[in-house]
């Protein structure tokens, strides 16, 4: 087997290359855009196919190369399904199992807390934390959904359970570590070695660290796997098959992880759609504010009246400072290209704790048609 830690020098972020020198398949965990022409280069050298790009969440401080590598290299993406990044290809679940190289196998296991959707991966003996462990640290727990009741638990109940001599591969480092294993992390971990749940609360609680320098440009391209905004065609035809099901039906279904699709068939049981001819009722009688989930390309070719853009990748993250938004149980009316990506918005919405929300049957598309 060939193993190579990479590190990202902009960014302290650490990628992980696993490769099986018999069948030459590999694996990428956490790939940094800016490295997307290495990266090519390494695998052409080694003659190396590329099968999963994996990221442990989605991140705030650099943005990822995975829908480059798609598009490149012909991996598939994959990220936690409670990531919000409907772009990618595998929406991961806790105790999936990713198999390449024969009989390699990456186990998948949930520790959230850094954010909702993180992730650890274990392979063999090696356990890739990203933000949930780092050599002496752990990832901050203030931003993006974070929970520092979560991460305590993911960590002592999940990662430091792990044999004593798993090594711990962190998705950054400061401080010129590269590898740990779980009895030292156990042992030494300053924020956690010798410190009660409540302990480790407080500190996490009291840390007061500025926002990362990227994270309004890195959220929102990482929930489009990382593609800028010229270059999501395959992002876009990606996420516009989602509201068909042809992508992930014809490719991905025997693939692990649960669908887009099927994402969206939950989100659609738990919302409430309305077709055409009462939502054009309702929006001429003026009782909607309209919320447009599209990209903004396809919003500026045309759009409901008076609706307001926040493409569904930032959706999350942009809502909370939209003036329009800020009644949390007005009526609002949701609508994409075809009805997909927003019934996940409505359903993303409930959850932030908007109490009425509708999402527009058949989206923009049978707006258009009747
Ligand atoms: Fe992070």
């Amino acid at each position: 087997m060939i193993f190579r830690q990479l590190f990202d020098e902009e960014t302290w972020t650490y990628t992980y290359l696993i490769a099986d020198d018999k069948t030459r398949e590999a694996i990428i965990i956490d790939p940094v855009n800016t490295q997307i022409e290495f990266y090519i280069r390494l695998l052409n050298e080694h003659k190396f196919r590329l099968k999963y790009s994996l990221e442990t969440h989605v991140h705030a401080d650099h943005v990822t190369a995975g829908g480059l590598l798609r598009q490149r290299a012909g991996a598939e993406t994959a990220v936690s399904e409670l990531c919000g990044a409907e772009c990618a290809d595998i929406q991961i679940q806790d105790g999936e199992v990713f198999r390449f190289g024969g009989n390699e196998q990456i186990n998948v296991i949930a520790t959230p807390g850094h954010t909702p959707g993180s992730t650890s991966f274990l392979w063999r003996d090696r356990l890739f934390t990203g933000d949930s462990l780092f050599i002496d640290g752990c990832g901050r727990s203030d931003f993006q959904g974070g929970d520092p009741e979560a991460l305590y638990d993911s960590i002592t109940q999940r990662l430091f359970t792990l044999p004593d001599d798993t090594l711990v591969y962190p998705g950054h480092d400061y401080n010129g570590h590269w590898v740990s294993n779980v009895a030292q992390e156990r042992k030494t971990n300053s924020r956690l070695a010798g410190r009660s749940r409540e302990e480790f609360i407080d500190i996490m609680n009291g840390l007061d660290l500025p926002a990362p320098k990227l994270i309004e440009q890195s959220v929102p391209a990482n929930r489009s796997c990382g593609l800028p905004d010229g270059e999501r065609h395959d992002a876009i035809t990606r996420s516009s098959n989602i509201e068909t099901g042809e992508y992930h039906q014809d490719t991905v279904s025997a693939a692990v992880g649960v669908t887009t699709q099927s994402l969206v068939n939950q989100a659609k049981a738990n919302i409430i759609e309305v077709d055409v001819t009462t939502a054009k009722q309702r929006v001429s009688a003026g009782n909607y504010v309209i919320l447009d989930v599209r990209e903004p390309s396809e919003y500026e070719a045309g759009a409901l009246p008076a609706a307001v853009n926040v493409p569904r990748g930032t959706l999350e993250f942009k809502l909370p400072t939209t003036g329009e938004f800020a009644d949390k149980s007005a009526s609002i009316l949701v609508y994409c290209r075809t009805g997909g990506r927003a019934a996940l918005a409505a359903r993303s919405m409930q959850q932030l704790g908007y109490s009425n929300v509708q999402s527009l049957a058949g989206g923009y598309e049978a707006w258009t048609k009747e």
